[in-house]
């Protein structure tokens, strides 16, 4: 038996190969859930989402276009019927500092974090409160906490942290109806978008501040969402879960 059989979940930028979307979304459909897969691109949605198993949905929709996020949950309501998880997953980063950032950069970052966590449970919320059930789970992160990290850039890090508070906030409005919202804060993962950039020097740099000593592989940020999704946590909401090797510490 599964902790999500018979449940119904979509998961944003789940199409990356290594991505800890796509390793969520297999965690997922390992434990019974019917996922929808969106990401920007619809052959690299359908053909992660064909990964999965037939059952499975892929999409393309940008989360920073609104109409785009509603037509993609109006699309899997009328085919399910329902929605019971939504991971705000999609997130982008640019490795610049202060001085670097450009307007044009700072629309880009703070734009697919924050709109598109806010547009993408706009979507999905009046579904969850008429069912009087749902979880909404927005992947924050380590850089919202530190004040950055070695890829993220300021914006980056206020992005990471403006979701933190929209998690809170909706967690508190929407508490009444039995939707739950929460966030996680991964630390160093090891993914295309961390694991492209590193020399050994930043790894060893890197290494020495995780208590850990290793980096979190997706599928440890997966199994967080999970428990998050699941009824094992059907008294949390509000909460932001740290997965970061003792980072934090
Ligand atoms: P990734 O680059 O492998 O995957 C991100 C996915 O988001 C990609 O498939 C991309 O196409 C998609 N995407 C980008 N813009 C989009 C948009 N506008 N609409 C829809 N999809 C869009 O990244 P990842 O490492 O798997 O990171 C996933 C999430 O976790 C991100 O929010 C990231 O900020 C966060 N995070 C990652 C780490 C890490 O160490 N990898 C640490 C902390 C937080």
């Amino acid at each position: 038996m599964g902790l999500l059989d018979g449940r119904y979940a979509i998961v944003t930028g789940a199409a990356s190969a290594r991505g800890l979307g796509k390793a969520t979304a297999r965690l997922f459909a390992e434990h019974g859930a019917t996922v929808a897969v969106l990401d920007l691109d619809a052959t690299a949605a359908e053909a992660a989402a064909a990964d999965l198993g037939p059952a499975h949905v892929g999409l393309a929709c940008d989360v920073t276009d609104k109409a785009a996020c509603e037509a993609a949950a109006q699309t899997l309501v009328r085919r399910w019927g329902r929605v019971d998880v939504l991971v705000n997953n999609a997130g982008i980063t640019q490795p610049v500092k202060i001085m670097g950032i450009t307007p044009e950069g700072y629309e880009a970052v703070t734009d697919v974090s924050l709109r598109g966590t806010l547009y993408m449970s706009q979507a999905v919320i009046p579904m969850m409160r008429e069912q009087r059930s749902g979880s909404i789970i927005t992947m924050s992160s380590v850089s919202a906490q530190r004040g950055g990290g070695i890829f993220g850039g300021p914006h980056y890090s206020a992005a990471k942290a403006g979701v933190l508070g929209l998690t809170k906030a909706m967690a508190r409005e929407l508490a009444p109806d039995n939707v739950r919202a929460n966030a996680v804060c991964p630390g160093f993962i090891d993914t295309d978008i961390t694991g492209g950039m590193m020399t050994d020097e930043m790894m060893t740099t890197v290494l020495s501040g995780i208590p850990m000593g290793r980096p979190g592989a997706a599928v440890d940020v997966a199994g967080c969402c999970l428990f998050l999704a699941s009824d094992l946590s059907a008294y949390c909401t509000g909460t932001e879960v740290d997965v970061n090797g003792g980072s934090l510490i």
